[in-house]
């Protein structure tokens, strides 16, 4: 059973950020009225013939938060502790997220209650068939695009898509991203998140005249986006000394050998029983001495408990929400520099958008060509985020949130609506 408990709930803590940059931006009424809420919300029952017979329900959400910019786009997430709320916030994160790095899309989140780790393969892939055919009436390529999130991969994506295009007739790769490449999915997506959030760290380094070689890093989360973040971290000079994942959590003041980690854990499944290593409990890896916080796992870990406690010099926020509004205003007294997660994370969105170019033109593109885009993108977007923090004083939360929120704003106001 997946155990870790996600504390608060998600959705208040979208909406206070939400709130708190419409009025640092004097956002107009009418334009806050329009984009607060979400476009459409969908609550489906997904019933799977598990393998001993018995037939399972699980409940699954879809929600388009705005499609103002452009198709919803948002990713798929399993995992016990989905609820409505949950979705909703993280499709209102989404939609700010795609505008911070400008790309041409709207919002979106789905998920499923479950837990994963105890199904087999046969039960997840009816499980995804029959919730993509729940859905189906809100996906397409020009609609709606799902995505990997946690505990969803590229597998889950061929299912998605091979369940949608038999409805059609023909195969729509365009439908999802995060999918296989044999199957028209991109060079370079399934670790882009990962290399953003390096990106991002790699900016924020420059800002701050801190050198990335011998910093210190912590991370939380030894997923997709975890493991690939500490893996250019460490290749780039640094020194991992914490990871966890939501089994364990091990330390060396020296350094992990992230690559032998990545194995053991490619093997087992956990971090835990790595050699050289110490076993510390999960709380101490927020609280230690580092100079670089990467929280890469679910919403807010960091919280009023435990934020007056980090002795982080940065937090990249690999996660979407991973600190709360309470736990910002601390931070902020102390001095530690926040990379919000909109910014942060916007590098797998970024790529997902790279492969819907790439299906809606039959094109491919070489892997370094995806690279050198995604980090123009990311380091552009971390520019303008920097610059209103600076120009308006505000915490880069806020000005993520007004960029994100701005672009959207601005995109109402232009369109209008009807009827
Ligand atoms: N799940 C990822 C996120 O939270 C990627 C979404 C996508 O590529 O559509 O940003």
């Amino acid at each position: 059973m997946l155990t870790t408990k996600i504390k608060g709930n998600a959705y208040d803590v979208a909406i206070e950020n939400f709130d708190a940059a419409a009025d640092a931006m004097a956002l107009d009424s009418a334009t806050r009225e329009i984009i607060k809420y979400p476009e459409r919300v969908l609550a489906v029952s997904v019933p799977v013939r598990m393998d001993d017979g018995r037939i399972h329900h699980f409940d699954g959400y879809r929600v388009q938060y705005s499609s103002v910019r452009g198709p919803a786009k948002g990713g798929i997430r399993y995992h016990p502790q989905v609820t409505l709320d949950e979705v909703k916030a993280l499709a209102m994160w989404m939609t700010w997220k795609c505008a911070v790095v400008n790309i041409p899309f709207g919002g979106a989140k789905g998920g499923i209650a479950c837990d994963p780790k105890h199904m087999s393969q046969g039960e997840l892939e009816r499980m995804t068939r029959r919730y993509t055919s729940a859905i189906l009436p809100l996906i397409g390529p020009d609609q709606d695009i799902p995505a990997p999130d946690v505990y969803t991969n590229a597998q889950t994506m061929a299912w998605i898509m091979d369940t949608y295009s038999a409805t059609k007739g023909y195969a729509v790769p365009g439908v999802v991203t995060g999918k296989p490449i044999c199957l028209g999915g991109s060079l370079g997506r399934n670790e882009a998140t990962g290399r953003g959030v390096f990106y991002a760290i790699q900016s924020a380094c420059e800002h701050l005249h801190m050198g990335l070689k011998g910093a210190t890093v912590a991370v939380q989360g030894f997923g997709n986006v975890g493991s690939i973040t500490a893996q250019m971290l460490h290749e780039a000079g640094a020194k991992v000394i914490a990871v966890s994942d939501s089994t364990g959590c091990v330390y060396n003041p020296h350094g992990l050998d992230i690559p032998a980690l990545m194995h053991l854990k490619a093997l087992t499944g956990r971090v835990e029983g790595f050699p050289e290593a110490e076993s510390i409990a999960h709380d101490e890896l927020l609280t230690m001495t580092c100079d670089i916080l990467v929280p890469a796992a679910l919403e807010n870990a960091i919280d009023e408990d435990n934020a007056s406690a980090v002795r982080a010099r940065m937090i990249a926020e690999a996660a979407n929400g991973p600190v709360t509004p309470a736990a910002d205003k601390v931070l902020e007294s102390m001095g530690v520099f926040q990379i919000p997660d909109i910014l942060c994370n916007a590098g797998g969105v970024t790529v997902s958008y790279f492969e819907w170019v790439q299906n809606e033109q039959h094109l491919f593109w070489e892997s370094q060509d995806v690279y050198s885009r995604l980090e123009r993108v990311m380091k552009t977007a971390f520019r303008d985020v920097l610059n209103l923090h600076e120009e308006r004083n505000v915490p880069m939360r806020i000005a993520a949130n007004m960029l994100g929120i701005g672009r959207v704003a601005e995109a109402v106001r232009l369109r209008g609506f009807c009827p």
